[in-house]
């Protein structure tokens, strides 16, 4: 038993509850109490003590879209005279030549470091999506072992797309298959799987019919891209649809669960249409302004009452980061200083969590007695006074990801000290630079 007291402790219970000079006290990874220190210290004379020193104790955070294997591109040489000068030559150019070269040693390395990275920024879940069409068969056992290593939770998904052949397609629809039956049999609430398709724009009517074939029997939903760009938009218009997301709700794509991620270039109908199939659209803000592929209008999506969760894309691991730059850019986009506000703190603390609860365990993202002890410690120390109604402008002003000094998921310290436990950060990085320079070569 273990009680980590004397903090400030952010609950994100339904009372938003804030402790000062409160504890946790932690046994068989879940919360077995939570309150005031020197209650909890008389109650449990026998826990070890952990003394936080006024920081802040609270729920990990839950990044509901990423790409492990996005990691080798820091810093990478295209290798071309022309770079790229809109979103498809991007992809073109960079994403899908880089996954077409990943190998074993690739993914592996490449999962770990991110892995390590969500741990040093207080990252306690991920939903990721994983492409690399020379290695399909496998690919997903690979990122498995990665994220045991690391002890986070996350939900694993290989992307299906024909854009290499359909031979290739049915490859992924296989491995997602033989991947979430696996899972399924050995349920540990630290691995879940997903069926994942690229973009509707790389796949073939069949492949999509075949893909939610499998999700009616695996009972499982999607997670994909949506209108990223507007190649996807173009794409669906040349078949003969009105959008992307009536082609994939035809073909039985969007349904209860699924992430629809990005969704920039959907019309206001394709919302409703997001919003009656009950799937999530996932705003990646950072990745967004980094293609140049607008701004998904946060405000006017939710009025129409679609569900919208925040994640990352592989941009970064850090969600107190993504928090900020969601903030500044609806302000920014809608020329609103009230913008960004309540509505980003809703997309990480109820939907993202909703989304959690979804595929992992039902208390995920609070802390509160029995839920799966997955928080973190923060070295923040506030100029001013923090409390239930102002905790958002901390998040906005103060708190960074580099500021987590403590990282516990399911009750084992996977970092104190903004030292990783358990594995030597130092090896395994010099290890992953040494892939990354073979990698590049191979480029
Ligand atoms: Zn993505």
């Amino acid at each position: 038993m273990l009680i980590l007291g004397n903090g400030i402790v952010i609950t994100l219970n339904k009372d938003s509850e804030i402790i000062s000079k409160g504890g946790v006290v932690i046994e068989g990874g879940r919360i077995l109490d939570l309150g005031d220190t020197s209650i909890l210290q008389k109650k449990y004379p026998h826990a070890i003590f952990k003394n936080v020193q006024g920081k802040i104790i609270m729920p990990g955070m839950i990044n509901t879209h990423t790409h492990l294997y996005s990691t080798f591109a820091r810093g990478m040489d295209l290798k071309t005279a022309q770079l790229p000068t809109k979103f498809g030559e991007i992809l073109e150019k960079l994403w899908w030549r880089l996954d077409k070269a990943l190998g074993e040693k690739d993914i592996y390395y490449s999962a770990l470091y991110a892995l390590l990275d969500c741990i040093k920024k207080g990252t306690t879940t991920i939903f990721d999506h994983h492409a690399s069409s020379n290695l399909i068969e496998g690919s997903l056992d690979i990122l498995e072992e990665a994220v045991q290593q690391s002890g986070i939770r996350a939900s694993l998904a290989y992307e299906v797309s024909d854009r290499d052949g359909h031979q290739k397609a049915l490859a992924g629809i296989r491995e997602n298959e033989r991947f979430i039956k696996k899972i399924k049999r050995n349920n540990s609430g630290y691995l879940n799987g997903m069926i994942g398709l690229h973009a509707a724009f790389t796949l073939q009517n069949s492949t999509l019919e075949k893909a939610a074939d499998l999700a009616d029997e695996l009972e499982t939903p999607f997670h994909l891209h949506i209108a990223e760009g507007k190649e996807d938009y173009y794409d669906s218009k040349t078949r003969g649809y009105k959008g992307v997301a009536y082609r994939l709700n035809q073909h039985r794509i969007l349904r209860p669960g699924t992430l629809a991620i990005h969704g920039v270039n959907l019309s206001e109908e394709e919302w409703e249409i997001l919003r009656d199939s009950g799937s999530y659209l996932i705003h990646n803000p950072e990745s967004n302004m980094n293609n140049a592929v607008g701004a998904l209008p946060i405000q006017a999506v939710l009025n129409k009452g679609v569900q919208v969760g925040l994640g990352t894309d592989g941009y970064t691991a850090d969600m107190f980061e993504s928090i900020k730059v969601a903030n500044l850019l609806q302000k920014h986009e809608m020329k609103d200083p009230q913008a960004g506000g309540q509505e980003i703190f809703d997309l990480v603390f109820h939907t993202n969590r909703e989304i959690a609860n979804k595929f992992f365990d039902k208390k995920l993202g609070t802390l509160q007695i029995g839920a799966p002890a997955d928080l973190i410690v923060i070295d923040y120390y506030s100029p001013t006074p923090i409390n239930r109604n102002n905790f958002y402008f901390h998040l906005l002003f103060g708190i960074t990801g580099d500021r987590v000094d403590t990282t516990i998921v399911g009750g084992k310290i996977l970092m104190e000290g903004k030292e990783i436990i358990n594995l030597d950060y130092k090896i395994l990085t010099q290890k992953v630079q040494e892939q990354a320079f073979n990698f590049w070569e191979r480029f």
